[in-house]
């Protein structure tokens, strides 16, 4: 038989952080002792009190299908915990629960973009971003940043970058993938910009908000102006440890939240009915039940930072959330290690696998090709073993 793969899926890449899990997951079970630092996953369990109340669920026969944005007691929940951390006013017609933070972006590509429409996605941005405009048949348009502005954009950036074809603005804070938080001021300063571009849209990609090492985070729909223009987009794979149960959500205008309810009514039904059951309880929750979690990240945080300070040739910024670093290594550009030429992060991302036996991503996947991700999800000894291998090799 003849492959009729659409062109659609033949143009889209496959989620390089995922791929690169797969890959490790591979080499584990061929016998390699691979440490693997691509995915984003936090290493915790699920804190025990949210498991009871998804067993409570079961037991109380929560299986049928839910509404297709969700259960009106979650999305309580959801406004309630949009006002307590976020000073957001969200009524239950402007929140639309979703299979993940994915979905929940997806969701919002197709209910906004129309063919030909450009999103401007701050350089680096989170691997899926680029794929899920693109899929919407929008054009997604680069704004680059460097370590000298924290890998951050700039109003001026912004200002340049926007046509009349733009359409939305793409961002997560903190950042997956370079750890940058942006401040208050400099939300504003964006801010000032669109004022002059009133049908552009933001999303604002929240779902690292706990994991911030520098006190409050600030989310743009607080910000003068932005609430009528703003997703905000969240969800609990990240600071609940909750990844596999796949729920994810947004704040938004209503007649985004009306659109992708209609379509996700057409693709999935709604979500998981016993996962949205235990979200209640997680969002319900104090935050400070999950700040163990947080001191953690932190801890690693600079383990991490002083381990690979002390290797020549790693240029780093200091993430002020998520669990990531992404240090620039294109110093290593046309360098021959062990016989292998290292042309670009890509190169390096393989050397390090197949040499030090660890995982980490290219930055191409996050558009910076000068860098490479490396998730510090992972325990204390296996980062410190798994940064005196990447030594011993370089
Ligand atoms: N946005 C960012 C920035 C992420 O890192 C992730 C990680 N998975 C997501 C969205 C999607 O999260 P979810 O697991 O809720 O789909
Ligand atoms: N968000 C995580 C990451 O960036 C999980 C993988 C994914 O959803 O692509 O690694």
């Amino acid at each position: 038989m003849s492959n009729h793969l659409s062109d659609r899926i033949k143009n889209m890449s496959t989620s390089a952080t995922l791929a690169m899990a797969a890959k490790a997951r591979e080499l584990r079970n061929e016998g390699k002792d691979i440490i693997g630092l691509s995915l984003g996953e936090p290493d915790f369990n699920i804190p025990d009190f949210i498991k009871e109340s998804a067993k409570q669920a079961i037991d109380e026969n929560f299986s049928s299908y839910t509404p297709v944005d969700g259960y009106a007691e979650l999305k309580k929940a959801i406004a309630l915990k949009f006002k307590r951390d976020n000073g957001l006013d969200y009524g239950l017609n402007q929140i639309v629960v979703s299979t993940g933070a994915k979905q929940s972006l997806y969701n919002v590509a197709m209910v906004v973009l129309n063919p030909g429409d450009e999103v401007i996605l701050p350089a680096p941005y989170w691997v899926s971003y680029s794929d899920i405009v693109k899929l919407a048949e929008g054009v997604p348009v680069e704004v680059s940043t460097g370590i000298d502005t924290d890998f951050k954009m700039t109003p001026a950036q912004l200002e340049a970058a926007i046509t009349p074809k733009t359409r939305m603005i793409w961002f997560s804070s903190p950042c997956n993938p370079s750890g940058s938080v942006y401040s208050k001021a400099e939300l504003e300063g964006l801010a000032e910009v669109l004022k002059n571009h009133p049908d552009i849209y933001v999303v604002s990609d929240e779902i690292y908000e706990h994991i911030n090492f520098v006190g409050d985070h600030v989310s743009i729909a607080a910000i003068d102006g932005m609430y009528d223009r703003t997703v905000t987009v969240n969800g609990v794979s990240k600071a609940f440890a909750m990844t596999g149960w796949r729920i994810g959500y947004i704040g938004a205008p209503e007649w985004i939240a009306k659109g992708c309810t209609k379509l996700q009514g057409q693709v999935t039904s709604g979500a998981n009915s016993i996962a949205q059951r235990a979200v209640i309880t997680a969002l319900e929750a104090p935050v400070n039940k999950i700040q163990y979690m947080i001191d953690e990240f932190h801890k690693r945080r600079d383990l991490v930072l002083g381990l690979l300070g002390e290797i020549e040739g790693f240029n780093l910024n200091i993430p002020e959330g998520a669990f990531y670093v992404f240090p620039d290594i294109s110093a290593f550009f046309g360098k021959t290690l062990n016989g292998t030429t290292i042309n670009n992060a890509s190169d390096f991302a393989l050397y390090l696998l197949e040499n030090a036996n660890v995982a980490t991503v290219t930055g191409e996947a996050f558009g910076n090709p000068n860098c490479i991700r490396i998730s510090y999800a992972a325990s204390e000894k296996e980062l410190k073993e798994a940064i005196a291998r990447i030594k011993a090799v370089l």
